[in-house]
Formats: structure tokens, sequence, C-alpha cells
């Protein structure tokens, strides 16, 4: 005798529900909650090929657990701190501190000629942290620099570099504010 999991009781139904099964309770009032896999097209934010169109468009977009609160750059459809699947969709703020940093003296070869570069894992204001370069000599930051994060096309030898379905994607790198 299972049957019945109790999810639909928040509509105290009048008892007209036949149930046929595979239905799932969404999460009413607007919020994107949970995501199918037929929903997870290439313009989902929810994929890489989506996060990074918003991103060209400069918008830095998160996924957000409602149930711990975690966030997701980018946005995935479970949440990799408790593994719900209720993450909302949210336009985070692009500024933040560097946490911790790093010289890299020689780097991929798309990036040759800007050695050495400075990478940071930068603490975004909404909590989530995200790696980047920083556009500033390592000697010139320091842990708690506040940054900002911009975002450019790839250069044409970066281009030679990435990987096709890359080729389209921004570059991000933290300006120091
Ligand atoms: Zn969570």
């Amino acid at each position: 005798m299972s049957g019945h999991d109790g999810a639909d009781k928040a509509d105290g139904a009048d008892g007209s529900d036949t149930g046929d099964g595979n239905r799932t309770t969404g999460t009413d009032g607007g919020s994107l909650g949970r995501v199918t896999p037929e929903e997870l097209t290439a313009e989902s934010p929810f994929t890489l090929p989506g996060f990074f169109a918003a991103l060209a468009e400069r918008r830095l977009l998160g996924g957000r657990c409602t149930e711990c609160d975690t966030v997701l750059i980018p946005p995935r459809p479970a949440c990799y701190a408790c593994g719900s699947r209720e993450i909302a969709i949210e336009e985070l703020s692009k500024t933040g501190e560097i946490v911790t940093y790093t010289e890299v003296a020689r780097p991929a070869p798309a990036f040759e000629a800007d050695a050495p570069l400075t990478i940071a894992i930068v603490e975004l204001d909404s909590g989530a942290r995200l790696t980047g370069r920083v556009a500033a000599d390592y000697d010139a930051v320091e842990i708690g620099t506040g940054v900002s994060l911009t975002v450019r096309d790839l250069t044409e030898k970066e281009r030679e570099f990435a990987l096709d379905h890359e080729e389209e994607w921004p570059l991000h790198v933290f300006e120091p504010t």
C-alpha cells in the first residue's frame, strides 16, 4: 500500500485527482524550478552555451538552490551541495573580491603573448566563487582586492586555439575596481 506521496496536498484537492502516475508537481509561482531533460536545449541557461550566450551580453547568470541557498556558476540542473533540483536562475552581481591568486608564467599557447598571467579565485557578492584572469600584475593585487568581472571576445590568436564550440564564447576577465 504505497501509492500517494502527498505531492499534491498543497492544492487541497477535492479528491477528483485521478493521479495518473508520473506527473511531476512543479513549484508554482513562476520559479523555473525543476528542469526536465527536454528543457535542456542549447539556449537553456542551465547549459554552457546558454550561460555563455548570456555572458556575451554581459549578464552573469547563476543558479540559486532554493533549498540550501548555494549559488552555482554556471547554473546546473541540480545543486552540487545538497542535490536538490529546485534551482532558480538569477542574474548575479559581477563584483567581488580576490580570495586567493597566483601567477602563471607559462600559460596555454593561446595566452602566451600575455604571460605572465595573474589568475585569481574571486568571491562574488552573491557568495559564489569564480576563477579567472585578473587584468593586473601579480604584485599589484592582494587578497581582498575588489574586482569587477568584464567580458571580451576572443582575440584572433585565442580563437585559433579554441575548440570549435568555444570560438563564440567570450572570455571573462576581472578588473581591479
Ligand atoms: Zn542545495
